[in-house]
């Protein structure tokens, strides 16, 4: 069920495998695990730790993660993006009437966001959100509003390392079962920013996309490399 690149434990089955495995966990923390986190991870002992805990699950969520676990010949089944297992987990929370929590982004994303939640998944009960411009460390009001509010899943939109963080920090604290970083998905469901066409996914270029419309991110795109790079060399040795 899983496929081990770089010391981690990295699932290798379909998304819809994925929905239903999900379901051993009293307490699971969603890692997508796209190249950049992970390189990030093996050079930081704090994240390393947050990734491969026991209730820590690691999805292949970029083609360059996809590519690795080819090169080292123990193929995932598919690229499983974060956003769509997401989705999938609200649409469960919908139908079994269980809540959710959001928290990170600007504020007006943040909002935005759960307005198109909303009326999409018009029956999606919300215990609470809060945009994620915090210091993690002085954040008590926000944790015993999580804790008051009892969500089932909490998504954390804040970019990694910081959702990384908090989750780790947070994780035993709180009465979530499901935990997961979202990055970006808040700009996304928001409108702010749009995912690729369904063609350029196909393709594997989302990344790509990304790029273009956010030339900031070329610079990010180097882990990509690096990380196959760091995959190739763990194999040889291990
Ligand atoms: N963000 C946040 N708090 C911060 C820094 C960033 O809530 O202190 C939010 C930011 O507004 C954006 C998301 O985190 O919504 C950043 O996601 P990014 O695009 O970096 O994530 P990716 O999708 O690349 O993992």
């Amino acid at each position: 069920m899983f496929t081990k690149i770089l010391g981690y434990d990295v699932f290798n089955k379909t998304k819809n495998d994925f929905i239903k495995y999900i379901e051993n966990f009293d307490k699971i923390n969603i890692v997508s695990g796209n190249p950049e986190v992970l390189y990030n991870g093996i050079n930081d002992p704090v994240l390393f730790e947050c990734f491969t805990q026991n209730n820590s699950v690691i999805i292949p969520d970029g083609v360059g993660t996809v590519l690795a676990s080819k090169v080292i010949k123990k193929p995932v089944a598919e690229k499983i993006a974060g956003i769509d297992v997401m989705k999938s987990i609200i649409e469960k929370c919908e139908n079994e009437n269980k809540t959710v929590y959001f928290l990170g982004a600007k504020q007006n994303v943040l909002e935005n966001c759960i307005k198109n939640l909303k009326s999409t998944y018009k029956n999606l009960k919300i215990a609470g959100s809060h945009n994620g411009y915090f210091n993690l460390d002085s954040c008590e009001d926000i944790i015993n509003d999580i804790n008051k509010s009892r969500p089932y899943a909490i998504f954390v939109a804040m970019g990694s390392p910081k959702q990384d963080i908090f989750i780790s920090r947070n994780l035993e604290k709180l009465p979530c079962s499901i935990f997961m970083g979202v990055g970006g998905s808040f700009d996304v469901f928001s409108g702010n920013v749009k995912r690729a066409p369904k063609w350029m996914i196909g393709f594997g270029l989302e990344w790509l996309y990304r790029v273009i419309k956010e030339p900031w991110r070329i610079r990010r795109l180097s882990s990509i490399p690096k990380f196959l790079i760091k995959v190739i060399e763990y194999n040889r040795v291990n």
